[in-house]
């Protein structure tokens, strides 16, 4: 056993060459030299523990990447059983198994579920079946590169095929996309974005359906979900077609738009009302550009059962207990490039995959010297240990324990939520299937925001923090994305801290 004052020792020495040498991301570094960073030395579950020995709940599944916990045994034994064969060989000029065996697994995952919950009456006008099979996956590291394999592809795909001098990308406000500069250009975040406005190349933006703070919503705010109540005429859906349609006329033609399905993460957990992606979907290909859907986020199962969404009257026929692996198929929608990452290796190795069609694959085929070839790829490329990791991720996904245990967790997370609306701080309280948005206001009748220099999200979250819950807060939205393996109890107690820490920070009591 080691004594606390080894223990204090250690923990001091390890934060001293965090802070000495480690610059981490999207951190204000003199923020954080300023107090001794919490040091994370083991997990299990949806718990992590510090070097100090203190648990706390992964409340944001380690930024949106765990799936099943940590340290959980059907991983750790496939990843070992790797690990006795080989960790990496190149994708370059070689096969290997796991690849492989995964390419397989997506396609059939992304196709299975997108045929059974296509919409039976728009089928005709989403073209034949055949031609909106995803059958090609393009594998790379991370959500950045999946969303660049894709805008590469799509751009190229644009030139070759519809013969477009200059194609343009469309993406959503607020759109946040990744991190390396093509997948930069495709944000629209100006916090993040606009230092690099000098190396991004220009994309469009268009307005996304942000319900809570829509100028188009004509109903007062509610106790509820600014979806369920909102008064409007799909004005955002209109948006998207006069932006496709007016730049047509004007010569200016998008290669493709690009969509996170169902939610936008980084621009806040803004969710889409049912329906909508549907609907975009089919004025994008009315309009000839392809469809990219960034599922960095939403894919393998995070957008959860299907009954949620399938309840509207011309909603896509899901099947009512199905739980589909992408996001997209919630809406019947097959998109022509469907990226994906995080949650891949059920986020325990850094990997990532970009699906396509075959009529993509078609148009880079050719003579060697007609170098018509994807001159694209990373060292890591089809890594054998990250796939033999998602294989194994995928199996989980379906097994029934796996299935039961997300029912139960959304079926909490909505119970439980329902207690903030009595806080005047609560300003939207926004869940897609085991993702929950929460945005605090200064107060909700107005619907009045805090400053962003006001910090109050994270002042949430540093109160969590202390209530051994950790997650992080985008501006003023607390988001809670627990693991998949998150016990009701768990649950209970990372909204209860989320409760307890708007009163201690604002100073209010529940009305
Ligand atoms: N797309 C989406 C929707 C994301 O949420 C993220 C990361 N938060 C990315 C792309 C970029 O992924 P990564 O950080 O793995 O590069």
């Amino acid at each position: 056993m080691k004594t606390l004052t080894k223990i204090r020792t250690e923990t001091e020495q390890l934060a001293r060459l965090d802070q000495a040498h480690v610059w981490h991301p999207f951190t204000q570094m003199r923020d954080w030299l300023r107090r001794e960073p919490l040091v994370i030395t083991s997990g299990r579950g949806a718990i992590l523990r510090d070097a100090r020995g203190r648990n706390y709940l992964d409340a944001n599944s380690s930024i949106w990447t765990n799936l099943h916990g940590h340290r959980q045994p059907q991983m750790d034994a496939a990843i070992r059983r790797q690990l006795r064969k080989i960790s990496h060989c190149s994708a370059l000029g070689l096969a290997n198994e796991p690849a492989s065996l995964l390419a397989s697994k997506l396609v059939g995952a992304a196709n299975s579920i997108s045929e059974e919950t296509r919409p039976r009456k728009n089928r005709k006008a989403q073209g034949p079946a055949s031609a909106r099979r995803l059958e090609k996956v393009f594998f790379s590291d991370d959500g950045s590169t999946a969303v660049e394999v894709a805008l590469k592809l799509a751009y190229e795909f644009a030139r070759r095929a519809r013969g477009l001098k200059h194609p343009h990308f469309l993406s959503l406000q607020g759109a946040y996309h990744g991190d390396t500069v093509g997948a930069a250009s495709l944000g629209h975040i100006d916090l993040f974005h606009k230092a690099w406005a000098g190396l991004r190349f220009k994309s469009d933006a268009v307005m996304a359906p942000y319900c809570y703070r829509c100028p188009f919503n004509r109903a007062r705010p509610e106790r509820a979900d600014a979806r369920e109540y909102r008064k409007c005429r799909w004005e955002c859906v209109r948006a998207v077609e006069e932006k496709l349609y007016g730049a047509a006329a004007k010569r200016r033609s998008y290669a493709a738009m690009v969509v996170e399905p169902l939610i936008q993460g980084a621009a806040g957990m803004i969710p889409q009302p049912h329906g909508w992606l549907r609907r975009v979907a089919e004025i994008v290909r009315g309009n000839g550009a392809q469809l990219i859907a960034d599922e960095v986020m939403t894919a393998f199962g995070r957008a959860g059962q299907a009954s949620r969404l399938a309840d509207l009257g011309d909603a896509p026929r899901a099947r009512r207990d199905a739980w589909p692996t992408f996001a997209c198929a919630h809406e019947g929608v097959v998109p022509d490039f469907l990226a994906v990452a995080k949650g891949l290796t059920g986020g325990y190795l850094p990997m990532a995959a970009t699906l396509t069609t075959q009529e993509v694959f078609d148009a880079f085929l050719g003579e060697y010297e007609e170098f018509k070839t994807f001159f694209h790829g990373h060292s890591y490329t089809g890594n054998p240990l990250g796939a033999s990791a998602a294989l194994a991720s995928l199996e989980i996904l379906q097994s029934p324990g796996s299935l039961r245990s997300r029912e139960l967790l959304e079926q909490t997370l909505r119970e439980e939520l329902k207690s903030l609306w009595a806080l005047p701080q609560i300003g939207d309280v926004r869940q897609v299937g085991l993702i929950a948005g929460v945005e605090l206001v200064r107060d909700w009748s107005p619907r009045a925001p805090f400053e962003l220099r006001e910090r109050a999200g994270i002042r949430v979250c540093e109160a969590m923090a202390a209530r051994g819950v950790l997650t992080r807060p985008i501006g003023n939205v607390v988001v809670l994305m627990p693991p998949y393996c998150t016990t009701p109890a768990q649950a209970r107690r990372m909204v209860g801290a989320l409760h307890e820490s708007v009163e201690e920070v604002f100073g209010t009591t529940a009305r």
